[in-house]
């Protein structure tokens, strides 16, 4: 198969990773490096700001063979130099063990993106992936405001004290919104970040694209200001601050 996108939609067996989107090159999704990215199906949270709402479920309407997405990984050898599995939560699903220690196998870096809301699936994962993409989405106070899903700030901060303690490179990012994270939201979880002992911080301006939350798309002038002032004040717990618009 030379190209991913013109699949595959058959009868999956159960077993294997669903699969609800790829992008087959980019260069802003895995530090320093030319990668794929596999978009997994399923997530149990509910992000009001989420702009891949149609991932939510956990079996999608338009699903990708996973089977014949590796096939065409063997064709990419050499010119890709990594696959991050994105989502959705791909940690949702108990397939994803497999599918990485495959592509690893395969010769790529691995990439992971996640919320952290499997940690003990998070943990056999982390011996097999080279970076991941940690979302924190709030203090633990204001994190149900943003997932819709009550303590679900136990497991993303779980999953960053098993990261560090892996070693496993990582960035932790935000997506920031007026009406979900504002500033003092944002001093709240860098105070947090600052504990313990994060000092690179990725915060992503909400983006109205995909997003499905009416309210969200009409108050995104609303977003915050990252103005120099907050930046500073940010910056007094987090030295290292990226603004990824
Ligand atoms: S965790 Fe990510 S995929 Fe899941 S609802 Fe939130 S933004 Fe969407």
């Amino acid at each position: 198969m030379s190209d991913p996108s013109a699949p595959l939609s058959k009868a999956l067996p159960s077993s294997a990773l669903r699969v609800g989107g790829l992008v087959p090159f980019t260069v802003t999704d895995y530090p320093g490096a030319l990668a794929a990215v596999v978009f997994c199906q399923g997530c149990p949270w509910r992000c009001s700001y989420c702009h891949n709402p149609h991932l939510i479920p956990s079996q999608g309407e338009h699903p990708l063979d996973w089977l014949a997405i590796s096939e065409w990984l063997e064709t990419r050898r050499g010119l890709l130099d990594a696959v991050v599995f994105s989502g959705g939560e791909p940690t949702a699903q108990p397939a994803l063990l497999k599918a990485i220690t495959a592509t690893r196998a395969q010769g790529f870096l691995i990439g992971l993106h996640t919320g952290g809301a499997y940690p003990r699936r998070l943990q056999t994962l982390l011996p097999h992936l080279d970076w991941i993409g940690l979302d924190l989405k709030a203090s633990p106070a204001g994190y149900t405001r943003v997932t819709g899903v009550a303590d679900s700030e136990i497991g993303a901060f779980e999953a960053l004290a098993l990261i560090q303690r892996a070693g496993v490179p990582f960035e932790v990012r935000t997506t920031i919104h007026g009406a979900l994270t504002p500033p003092k939201e944002l001093q709240a979880l860098a105070a947090i970040l600052n504990e313990r002992g994060v000092t690179r911080w990725v915060l992503q301006p909400f983006r109205a694209q995909g997003c499905d939350n009416e309210m969200l798309r009409a108050r995104a002038g609303e977003a915050v200001v990252l103005d120099e002032a907050l930046l500073q004040t940010l910056q007094a717990f987090v030295p290292h601050i990226d603004v990824r618009r």
